[in-house]
């Protein structure tokens, strides 16, 4: 090993379990406890501001100027009393992560130069003006006039963070134009509270709110920091660009759900613990498939907070995974040969009156509304499925999709024989069995019989990116390093166009004089029977799902650039403008923002590529050659020509492969520096992100061959990069 390496590697075995102690014996004692939650805000706030707030939040009233500055007052006394000294808006611009611009809250108590207050007013809570040039906004605001704002967002409720009492906003521009995820995601929970809500008289008029509800599972892998900094592509883009796979990997499946490494559990524990102080309900901890892969997942919420909490739990274990001695990886794909992290959105809806709408009832009329919302939601994914695709693609996610390691990249609906049974038993039920649901015979369709059946329902099918398990649809696209807003706004956006098209439809019927279930089962039998391409069972990594998929009419596009553009098919722009989630403006905007985004990543990882390939992996392989040639020398000055050409073979094999290798890194770099010349010079975001997708991209897999051949030739102790072996068994 180089020094630098077998010191990095070394430093990593020596490093022991952190020991971590529970703020306090009971979870309870502390859960919560930075968050201005509904009860604490009790405490602060008196009952007339109490239910201003519940009113902004349930009916989208906005505030007046005297509740807020109670709110603002209360929020920085408790604040205070933690420690807290400056405030700052917790928005999620359109790139990775939050964005936050910290104030203190000092004001002069009187003329300037003199004492100073601590101050914060309703003005400062509910606005502020990040100066955002610097965003990304895909045009809509010109850099010279940079004006944004952040807006508060009062249905997630503040939280303090070391000095700093964070308050969850939403990102607009001067004329309106969402510049972030909330402001759409809020909308889309609007659009589908509304529209199901509707849908929900059907059945029991004593609904009045339909909740949209979300549980994600993160998937991360830890690395050690000695060796993660002697690795400039995971420390600049990631995830490995280079490097040979381990001899052992995932194969003998020995680390999913195995014992958690010691280090590991220290550094579970400790986010554990953050992540309650934090209201965050988290429930599950376990290893993943891959060594060194793990994951942790809360007890499912209100889709907006729980959004905000991955958020915030994603910038949480960065700061954890340090103080351990790691680094957390929350890239898709941080090694190559062994499977990626994705972040499985849970979705579902459920009533203000605590039924869920994908959950199987009790009484047949229960169920017909289950099949009601399930069948909505195939339709809604069926006819949405290349915009269902755009919203969890990116840079670095394209490279987890169909990798055969969940899911593919073809979007497609699991639903287990049960259900597939009662769909096919109603989509053949002839207009007389329909009628006969009133009647006893309602049973023959099978609906009474669902509840039993689900609970055994464990035919899993783990290669389906949209599976129905039993109270839920589980999205598995979605990558890791997402904000999982991207997905839940065009799930929720589709699912409350498809009820109101529902709702059109059956209240038409019934004007005609149908009954109210006769029209219902109509509607569901049309809808059953369209959406069929979408129900696929099988095998989503089979290569005869592709064909299948692609004579089903289902997208099959797997170039990013060209994904994306389902955000602006004339489908698309109706369906977003209709529901009141994003205009035209904001959807061709939004497109702008992705392709720029992906060709900075591409042209990042380019960069670093040709680096270590140039930098790294060239000079020490010649100097291995060169050692070799040494050698061929002073066999030759020693022995006689014949028994020298005999033993210096390998010698010189190696010589001549290596010099195959490096010529074939040099002169792909080559052409990769030209390619992307040729590339930066395209002015439309999207030609030059196609140009990087299909003239850029494709060099990274040649130049890694061969770098990767070398990693396997070149004396171990010369080669500098710690190997997958160090980087994934190492802890
Ligand atoms: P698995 O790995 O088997 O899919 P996990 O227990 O890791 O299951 O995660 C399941 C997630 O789904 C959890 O966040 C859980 O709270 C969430 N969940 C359960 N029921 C629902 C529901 N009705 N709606 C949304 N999410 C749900
Ligand atoms: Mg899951």
């Amino acid at each position: 090993m180089s020094t630098l390496r077998f010191k990095a590697v070394e430093e990593a075995f020596k490093k022991k379990a952190l020991p971590v102690e529970a703020p306090s014996k009971f979870i309870s004692d502390f859960y919560g406890k930075y968050v201005f939650t509904t009860s604490t805000m009790s405490k602060y706030l008196s009952k007339d501001v109490m239910d201003a707030i519940q009113k902004a939040v349930e009916q989208g009233e906005t505030l007046d100027r005297s509740v807020a500055d109670a709110v603002a007052a209360g929020m920085k006394n408790w604040a205070m009393k933690l420690g807290a000294t400056h405030y700052t808006h917790w928005f999620q611009p359109l790139t990775d992560g939050t964005a936050q611009k910290h104030d203190s809250f000092i004001e002069y108590a009187g003329a300037p130069g003199e004492a100073v207050i601590e101050e914060f007013s309703g003005k400062l809570l509910a606005q502020q003006e990040p100066d955002a040039s610097s965003f990304p906004n895909g045009g809509i605001r010109s850099t010279f006039e940079a004006r944004g704002y952040t807006a508060w967002d009062p249905s997630s409720p503040a939280f303090v963070i070391d000095d700093t009492l964070c308050i969850p906003t939403i990102f607009i521009s001067y004329t309106g134009e969402s510049l972030d995820f909330k402001a759409p995601l809020l909308k889309s929970i609007n659009a589908v509270n509304k529209a199901a809500t509707a849908v929900c008289q059907y059945f029991d008029k004593k609904v009045k709110r339909v909740y949209s509800y979300l549980g994600w599972e993160q998937e991360y892998f830890l690395v050690d920091e000695s060796l993660y900094a002697t690795r400039p592509d995971l420390a600049l883009t990631g995830r490995t660009l280079l490097g040979h796979e381990s001899a052992k990997n995932q194969q003998l499946e020995d680390h999913y759900f195995g014992s958690i490494p010691s280090r590991v559990s220290a550094f579970m524990k400790d986010l554990e613990f953050e992540g309650y102080k934090y209201g965050i309900p988290l429930k599950t901890r376990h290893n993943e498939v891959a060594p060194n892969q793990f994951e942790l997942a809360p007890i499912y919420g209100e889709t907006n907070l729980a959004v905000d909490q991955n958020l915030l739990i994603m910038s949480l274990m960065k700061r954890v995974a340090r103080r351990h001695g790691f680094r957390v990886l929350l890239h898709e794909k941080p090694f190559a040969g062994i499977n990626g992290s994705g972040k499985h959105n849970n979705w579902s809806l459920g009533t203000d009156t605590g039924v869920g709408l994908f959950t199987p009832g009790k009484t047949p009329e229960e169920n017909l509304q289950f099949i009601t919302f399930l069948v909505n939601a195939l339709m809604a994914v069926y006819k949405n499925n290349a915009l269902l695709k755009a919203s969890i693609i990116s840079a670095t996610n394209a490279h987890r999709l169909g990798a055969n390691e969940a899911p593919p990249a073809i979007i497609s609906a699991f639903l287990g024989t049960q259900i597939n049974a009662v769909l096919d038993k109603l989509e053949n039920s002839t207009k007389e069995e329909a009628i006969l649901m009133d009647s006893k015979k309602r049973l023959s369709l099978g609906i009474a019989h669902i509840p039993e059946v689900l609970i055994d329902n464990t035919d899993r099918n783990r290669t389906s990116p949209f599976a129905f398990t039993g109270n839920r649809f589980e999205f598995r696209a979605v990558g890791s390093s997402a904000n999982c807003s991207t997905a839940m706004i065009v799930l929720n956006t589709a699912m409350a166009a498809q009820l109101n098209d529902f709702k059109t439809k059956v209240d038409e019927k019934i004007s005609q004089g149908e009954s109210k279930q006769q029209a219902i089962f109509e509607v569901l039998k049309s809808y059953i029977k369209e959406s069929k391409p979408i129900r696929f069972d099988g095998n989503g990594y089979s290569d005869e799902w592709k064909i299948e998929a692609l004579r089903r009419g289902l997208d099959c596009e797997s170039s990013v650039p060209k994904m994306i553009k389902a955000y602006t098919t004339p489908e698309s722009i109706r369906m977003f403008e209709s529901m009141g989630v994003m205009t035209e403006k904001e959807l061709y905007a939004r497109n702008e923002v992705k392709w720029e985004m992906y060709t900075k990543k591409v042209q990042i990882e380019a960069r670093v590529l040709g680096d270590l390939a140039v930098n790294h992996v060239i000079p020490i392989a010649t100097r291995y050659q060169s050692l070799l040639l040494d050698n061929l020398y002073k066999i030759k000055s020693v022995y006689p020509e014949d028994l020298a050409n005999e033993l210096s073979r390998m010698d010189k094999s190696l010589v001549e492969e290596i010099a195959r290798h490096v010529w074939a890194i040099k002169t792909n770099v080559d052409e990769m520096i030209e390619a992307r010349k040729v590339a930066n010079r395209i002015e439309k975001e999207y030609e030059k992100a196609v140009a990087y997708h299909d003239q850029v991209l494709p060099y990274f897999d040649v130049i890694r061959y061969h770098a990767d051949k070398l990693e396997l030739i070149v004396d171990d102790e010369m080669w500098t990069l710690p190997k997958y072996r160090e980087l994934l068994f190492v802890r």
